[in-house]
């Protein structure tokens, strides 16, 4: 099953598979490529990328009232994971977005911090945070069937099983559950913030698990907690 990845991924890939700036050229590789990737290398790169992202990004003060009300969510969620210092910062886009790396960085838009309660941000890190504990990217790389890439970045694809992609987004979801809950945070972003998030009509996408799906996973833990 087809997933296009974020352009985190597809810069990891594009950097792994040709250690430089060139464009790639439309061309398919095996699992193989990825056999031997460690954590730390996907860290490394993750770092890179970051910086890369952050560059050319309009990342906004840290005295504007955005990123203020980030730090105040920052705060309550804490500053270390994986031995990973996180580092929470905020992009000027209209766009509802967040993701982070690896290495620790987390970005989350004006679009999202708009739209979003303090308490669905904090369910959206918190889901970041799965990613990042449970070595999501590592796993993902391991479980490639094979990567293609177009003529730039963003065209890139993974090619992993539905299956596989469908329990990660669980698992982070699961994560993110239990670590507000752990925290003591109101965790009832849990169940709002799917309402919100932009669907996405790209056909390459609807191998992820529907927001009604992941809705219903988070509902069902709920009950069992009771
Ligand atoms: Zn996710």
């Amino acid at each position: 099953m087809l997933i296009k990845f974020s352009q985190r991924v597809l810069l990891l890939i594009v950097i792994l598979l040709t250690g430089c700036q060139n464009q790639p050229t439309v061309s398919s590789y095996p699992p193989e490529n990825f056999a031997s990737l460690t954590e730390q290398d996907i860290i490394e790169i993750s770092r890179q990328f970051c910086a890369d992202q952050d560059s050319t990004a309009f990342l906004l003060a840290k005295d504007s009232n955005y990123q203020k009300r980030l730090n105040h969510l920052a705060d309550t969620l804490g500053y270390q994971l994986h031995g990973q210092t996180l580092n929470y910062r905020v992009y000027l886009d209209s766009n509802i977005n967040a993701w982070s790396t690896a290495s620790g960085c987390i970005r989350v838009t004006t679009g999202m911090l708009k739209a979003f309660t303090d308490s669905e941000i904090q369910a959206v890190i918190a889901h970041e945070f799965g990613h990042i504990e449970l070595q999501h990217k590592l796993r993902s790389f391991q479980h490639a069937q094979r990567v293609e890439m177009g003529k730039d970045i963003n065209s890139i694809a993974i090619y992993v099983e539905e299956e596989f992609a469908h329990k990660l987004e669980i698992e982070a979801d699961n994560y993110a559950l239990a670590y507000l809950q752990k925290h003591n945070l109101d965790a009832s972003g849990m169940l709002t913030m799917f309402d919100k998030m932009p669907q996405d009509n790209n056909q390459v996408l609807s191998t992820h698990p529907t927001s009604a799906e992941r809705l219903n996973n988070i509902k069902n833990k709920l009950k069992l907690n009771q």
